[in-house]
Order: structure tokens, then sequence, then C-alpha cells
């Protein structure tokens, strides 16, 4: 069952965990375990039946030594100030272990959007992105897709930027529209970044990917697209789910046809062939590899005691709680973070960054060649930390090297005397 655990102070304990380990004032490791500020906003829209309606959202800006504040926004009814908060820490932390030059911000607001028309959702965008004006830019802070939103969203906060600074500045947000200065491979490289750490986990664990079986918790972006580039390494692919409930096929799935099932039906349930199970069945299946692709706190400690998998790759933010972590540590399950596991989706976005600011677009061939390399440098960086370090899981290992790179930044800029 999931956990009612803060997120946000889950992420102040891995932090407190790798800080034992780090060099650094007390001080700068509470300044870490921050945010630099958060806005807090209420945001009023028209109704298709005219009348209005008011929502709370949220910005924060989590830490900018290393560059601009970057990451997504998200559209759930789960959205709280501290998840938000959260969310921008692991994104600070993120881009440092993956050495891409940002900082860390996450935005959110509380709806289900499947309560509103796609009207009402532009009217509501566009409010939002009115209120953000101030703080982002494309040297300021970043945004991109998160959970339930998309290109749709990203495109219409682009335009509604641009015109109100009346400029053209595509690298205000990332995850937009191949034709609105998107980039090629940016869908994928979430769930491309999973498998890749999958890949590199399996190798350096010395077990093989062919053939090793896998469940998939969540099936959206992240999970459908790492579940297909998994079967493409020759994994089997046995169970998926998402908030509707799983399946499971011990001979293996076709995740791109359980992918275009659920785009005509809504749901991976009732796909041919398949048994149903839950969500926590799912979670607990005898499989070599679990992904958890879905929210937070998907797995606690009670549930995880009957995690039978051997490794973890982390495709959704923050889906163990640190309770499950020691869990895990204990019986000898290796647990590869999200904070390295699914950052293809910010350092795609970053490689989308930095063809809009030279005005000039890679082959999908190159941004998935420069993703490759990162995630395997950044891998081999994790495990040498691991190894090398008195830490209990790569978690820790991977908060040390992004703390370690944050903390650098911070010192080098010097004090205001
Ligand atoms: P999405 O909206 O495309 O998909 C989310 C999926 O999770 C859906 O299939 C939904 O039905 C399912 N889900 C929701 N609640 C569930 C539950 N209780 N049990 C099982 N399934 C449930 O979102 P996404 O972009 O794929 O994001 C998923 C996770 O990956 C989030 O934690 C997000 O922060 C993280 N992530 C996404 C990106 C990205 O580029 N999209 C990048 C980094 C991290």
């Amino acid at each position: 069952m999931s956990s009612e655990a803060n997120p946000f102070e889950s992420l102040r304990e891995q932090v407190d965990d790798a800080a034992a380990v780090v060099d650094a004032d007390p001080g700068v490791i509470e300044r870490l375990q921050n945010p630099e500020r958060v806005l807090e906003t209420n945001l009023t829209f028209e109704r298709d039946d005219g009348t209005l309606e008011t929502v709370r959202a949220y910005r924060s800006q989590f830490n900018g030594d290393r560059g601009p504040y970057k990451g997504g926004i998200r559209y759930h009814p789960g959205v709280t100030r501290d998840e938000v908060k959260a969310l921008s820490g692991w994104m600070a932390y993120k881009c440092a272990v993956v050495d891409v030059p940002y900082g860390g911000g996450k935005g959110g607001i509380a709806i289900d959007p499947a309560d509103y028309s796609e009207g009402e959702l532009e009217r509501l965008t566009r409010a939002f992105a009115t209120e953000l004006r101030p703080l982002i830019g494309e040297d300021r802070d970043i945004p991109a897709p998160d959970v339930n939103t998309g290109q749709r969203e990203m495109n219409w906060i682009k335009d509604t930027y641009e015109t109100l600074e009346n400029t053209t500045a595509p690298g205000v947000i990332t995850g937009k529209a191949l034709d609105s200065g998107g980039s090629e491979g940016r869908v994928e490289a979430t769930g491309r970044s999973v498998a890749l750490s999958a890949r590199e986990a399996f190798d350096w664990l010395d077990r093989d990917l062919a053939g090793a079986t896998v469940a998939v918790q969540g099936y959206g972006n992240a999970g459908s697209v790492a579940a297909a580039l998994l079967d493409d390494l020759g994994a089997s692919v046995v169970a998926v789910s998402d908030s509707s409930g799983g399946i499971h096929d011990p001979d293996g799935l076709d995740p791109r046809e359980v992918k275009a099932h659920k785009a005509e039906t809504g749901s991976v349930t009732g796909y041919a062939d398949t048994d149903a199970l839950t969500n926590d069945e799912l979670l607990t299946l005898d499989v070599d590899c679990l992904v958890p692709a879905a929210l937070e706190n998907a797995v606690d400690e009670d549930l995880a005691a009957d995690v039978d998998a051997k490794l973890v790759v982390e495709a959704a933010n923050g889906p163990l709680t640190p309770g499950a972590d020691d869990v895990l540590a204990e019986r000898d399950t290796h647990v590869v973070p999200d904070i390295l596991a699914n950052a293809g989706g910010v350092t795609v976005s970053y490689f989308e960054w930095v063809q809009n600011r030279q005005r000039f677009s890679w082959t999908e061939e190159r941004v998935n060649e420069e993703l490759e390399r990162v995630i395997t440098d950044a891998f081999d960086t994790l495990v040498d930390t691991y190894e090398s370090n008195d830490v209990h899981n790569l978690r820790t290992a991977a908060y040390v090297v992004g703390i370690g790179r944050i903390v650098d930044a911070y010192d080098q800029a010097g004090s205001w005397p």
C-alpha cells in the first residue's frame, strides 16, 4: 500500500544521509534542504459556462547555484506546496548528478485535468504562465512537462510568455512540439534513460538483461517508453499498470501494442490474454527488475518487505519512501535512484534549450548518442562514488555526487563581504 510520507521530509532525509559523507558547512547543507523561493498563487479562470473558478498553483525555485532553475509543471489533484518543494529539490540534485548546467525548480496546479475542457485548460495554463512570467526566462527558470502536461501546455506557456514579452524565446520552456522549437528524442528521453540505467545496472551486477523479467508501474510517458526500450534490449516486460489497475502475462507483453490499447481505451486493463492484477501485486511480483513509473510513495517500508525484484530502477520521482529504501538496502536489492534513472528528460530538455539558443536543430541520432554518453558517464561516476565511500545505497551515493557539485559551485561563487 502506498504511504502518506511527506515527499519534502523524504528529500531532507536523503540530503542528511549524504551530508554525513560530504565535506560541507552545516549551514550550506541546511541551505541545500530548502528552496530559495516558492511562488504560491491562486489562478482564476473562466469555465465554459461563464462561471469563474479559482485553483491553487505553485512554482518552487530550489537552487540556482549551477544555472537557471529547471523542472516540470504537473497538473494533479495531489499537488501541494511540499510536493512541489520536494520535486524542485530532486531536480537540483538530478541536474548536478548528470552534470547538466541547471539548478532545480518545479511547478504544479492542484487540479484533475480530466475535469476540464481543452479551452478551459488553455485559459488556466495561460493564467499560470502570466503569473510565472516575472520568474521564468531562458536564463532564469525553464519549465517543462511533468505528470498530465505535455507539448500542448508547453506551447501555450511559450506563446503566452513570448506575447507578453514581445519577443521570441523558445528556450523559456522545453518539451515543446517539434514545430514550436522542440527537440527530436525529447518525448522518449525519460524512458530511454530508464532503459539505459537498467542496462548499465545489469552489467554492473553481472546479470543478463536479455531474458530478464520486468514489471512497470505507471504507463504514461516515462513508463510506456521505458517498457518498449527494455523490450528492445531483450528484457521481457511481464506486467504493467496504470491508475485503473494492472495486467500480467508471464510470457511477456508487447509494450507498444499495450500502449496502443491504452491510447484506444484509456487504460492498459482489459488487454487481451492477460491476467488482471492490482498495483500492489505488480510491485511485489517475482521479477528481476521493477520500474516504478507513476507517482511518489508507491512503495513504503511495509510493501518494500514484499518486493521480490533484486533491482529497482526509478522512472518516477520519489517512488520509494526512505523507510522502503532502508528495507531494500538491508535485503541487498539495489535501487538506481530517480535522480539518475529518469534524468534523460532533463538532459534532452537541456539539449532542446541548447538547440533553441543556437537556432540549430540536431538529428535524433545525435540527441540519442549524446544522451547515452551523459547517462553512462553519470552511472560510472555513481558506481565509483558508491564503491569508494561508506554509503548504504546508490541513492546516497548519487546525493554525494550532486551535493558535492552544488557545494563546489556555491563555494566558487565566493561570499559578499
Ligand atoms: P504521465 O501522466 O504520462 O503518466 C503517469 C502514469 O501513471 C499514468 O499511466 C497513470 O495512469 C499512472 N498512475 C497514476 N497513479 C497511479 C497509481 N496510483 N498506480 C499506478 N499507476 C498510476 O506522467 P509521466 O510523465 O510518465 O510521469 C511519471 C513519473 O515520471 C512522475 O513521477 C514524473 O515526475 C516522472 N518523470 C517524468 C518525466 C517526463 O519527462 N515525463 C521526467 C522525469 C520524471
